[in-house]
């Protein structure tokens, strides 16, 4: 693998080239599976290629997503995962037993069940706040001090839209770290370490990947010698939370059309949005690229390009009648996650009851399909 620094790239460039990795064998433009679980040493008992021993802690392939996925986002550091949730768990078991978690209320379910467990477990302090709510969550800093706070924007499933440069300045000012779940927006459209996060997230089984067949997670840090990011990697390399090789050289390969695959997206779920809101069976559709939406100007000025894939709408008549309208869809898988090429519906309230999602409420992944097509679809399934 050779990499050469490519600073001034824009992020199109930077991931198309996947950062000037050429493999250093074969001069092959596309970077090559390493997939050795160990790496000899010389007659003097030197690592053969410096820094190369062992794939739980040297990972080749994993090390040039995460050049690449830093480049991204600006970072000074990144790190990936097995897992969305690994990244979370790797940055919540930093916490010593009796600290303060401030973390944002109704996002990712799978997010708030593992914290919230973990907290029990650990003797953390777990606040919630609805982190949108920009006072609320200065307020609750002030009083809770918390070593570490978390949010997500946009918000999955509700699209929350959260001030990331009010967060950071917040939760700094009591001396604790900001983490930010960027997962709906990828950095091709918002990087939260340019608003003042100090370790941006990703489920990149999401749109970072964006051909549903990897399941990873990624972090990456404005500051890499931090103690937190310092905590992280001695933790991942030991405890082993590690990327394969194949799932990270696949990564990289969804990777490299990530800018495409996100404006189009993007283009596909504001038409989409924007169909929905006329629509006479739709009593709501949450979607920050429309300009009714409570977060919409902060996000015009958080994100670039677009407003993600993810759009949540409620439909007349409930569960019954939402649940009738995605029996009908043709083109729209029935499947959760989100940020694949690929459009799919889920119906939230199936999935978690008791969390106070509206039973009508449809969320949609909108893939990169043709948007009339996608269009034509809802009109017959919500009968017009
Ligand atoms: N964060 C968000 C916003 C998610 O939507 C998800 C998964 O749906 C996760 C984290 C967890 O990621 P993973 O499923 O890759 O573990």
């Amino acid at each position: 693998m050779t990499s050469k620094p490519t600073p001034k790239l824009q992020p199109a460039t930077i991931a198309a080239q996947a950062a000037g990795q050429i493999d250093p064998q074969t001069g092959g433009v596309v970077p090559s599976l390493h997939p050795a679980t160990t790496f000899v040493r010389d007659e003097d008992y030197a690592p053969v290629v410096e820094g190369n021993v062992y794939l739980r802690s040297h990972a080749p392939n994993g090390r040039m997503v995460e050049q690449v996925l830093a480049q991204l986002e600006g970072a000074a550091d990144a790190m990936v995962f097995p897992s969305g949730m690994a990244a979370v768990a790797a940055v919540f078991r930093t916490l010593p037993a009796g600290a303060t978690a401030l973390v944002q209320s109704q996002i990712y379910w799978g997010t708030t069940a593992w914290i919230r467990d973990f907290c029990t477990r650990r003797d953390i302090t777990l606040v919630e706040v609805e982190a949108a709510d920009t006072d609320a969550f200065a307020t609750a800093c002030a009083t809770h001090k918390p070593a570490l706070a978390w949010i997500e924007t946009p918000s999955n499933p509700w699209l929350r839209i959260v001030d990331i440069a009010a967060c950071a300045q917040a939760v700094h000012a009591v001396g604790g770290v900001l983490v930010a779940d960027m997962t709906t927006a990828t950095p091709a459209l918002s990087r939260a370490l340019a608003f003042g996060a100090d370790i941006a997230m990703h489920s990149a089984t999401k749109g970072l990947n964006g051909h549903s067949d990897v399941l990873a997670g990624a972090l990456s840090c404005a500051d890499a010698e931090s103690a937190m990011w310092q905590a992280i990697r001695i933790d991942r390399d030991t405890a082993g939370a590690v990327l394969g090789p194949f799932e990270a050289w696949l990564l990289l390969r969804g990777m490299r059309t990530l800018p495409l695959r996100a404006e189009r997206m993007s283009s596909n779920a504001q038409k989409l949005a924007e169909y929905l809101s006329d629509h006479p069976q739709v009593t709501e559709v949450l979607y920050p690229g429309l300009p009714d939406h409570t977060g919409h100007a902060l996000a015009c000025t958080q994100m670039q390009g677009g407003f993600g894939p993810l759009l949540s709408f409620v439909v007349k008549g409930g569960a019954q009648a939402a649940l009738a309208a995605t029996g009908k869809l043709n083109l729209f898988h029935r499947a959760t996650s989100l940020g694949g090429v690929e459009s799919l519906v889920e119906h939230r309230h199936t999935i978690e009851p008791h969390t106070g999602i509206p039973e009508g409420l449809l969320r949609l992944s909108v893939g990169i399909e043709d948007a009339g097509d996608l269009i034509d679809d809802l009109a017959q399934a919500l009968g017009q």
